[in-house]
């Protein structure tokens, strides 16, 4: 898989929005989307065209795509498998992103930031109902316990962003044992849990084409 090595601060520059990609940066006065608000490259500044349709749907995915820290193909299988369940696609879609270990691992504030939560799962640093996980489009289901690994919970970097998590709250769908170094699944999320700017409507009639 191709590996995107420029800096991802561009994407949230790219889909004009903030996509929290970098974690305590993001929150910092070095955040390049507060100081650069405009397109990368040579005349981003000047750009203020107009896009299709198609353009717009386009953006909408590449957006929600490099929020999740995801490639096309991984994305794609994500879209497929939304489409193939019953229900809203778009939401099945979002949903099923949300369920993704590396992702519930980022929402409960044991990482500042998906890249790092996948990076921890891949290093082995978490259990589901007590085994071992490395896989982080590991799904997880309702009732689900995650936790660190008890000779990993003296990594800094997990105790830092736990400390941190208060500035992001954690999602009513989980249930967070800060002490415990551990997390459940109380539910699935519902649409309205997800408050970032996401119409995956317009991800469904591009996928549609
Ligand atoms: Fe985006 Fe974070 Fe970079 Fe700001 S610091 S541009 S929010 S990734």
């Amino acid at each position: 898989m191709a590996r995107y090595t420029d800096s991802v601060c561009r994407h949230c520059r790219r889909e004009n929005l903030k996509l929290f990609l970098k974690g305590d940066r993001c929150y910092s006065d070095k955040c390049a989307f507060d100081r650069r608000g405009y397109p990368p490259g040579q005349h981003g500044e000047r750009r203020g065209r107009k896009l299709s349709d198609y353009g717009i749907q386009l953006r909408e995915k590449q957006k929600v795509k490099r929020m999740y820290g995801l490639s096309e193909k991984q994305f794609h299988l994500f879209f497929e498998r939304a489409d193939s369940q019953k229900g809203i696609t778009g939401t099945n879609l979002l949903v099923l992103l949300e369920r993704r270990l590396d992702n519930v691992v980022y929402r409960l504030g044991f990482t500042n930031s998906r890249s790092q939560a996948r990076q921890f799962v891949r290093h082995r640093h978490f259990l589901v109902n007590g085994k071992r996980v490395n896989i982080p489009s590991f799904l997880v289901k309702i009732g689900d316990m995650i936790e660190v690994r008890e000779k990993s919970k003296k990594i800094q970097a997990l105790q830092d962003s736990l400390d941190a998590v208060v500035r992001r709250g954690i999602p009513q769908w989980l249930d967070l044992e800060k002490d415990g170094m551990k997390g459940s699944i109380k539910g699935f999320p519902l649409r309205e849990d997800l408050t970032m700017p996401m119409q995956e409507q317009l991800i469904v009639e591009l996928y549609s084409k």
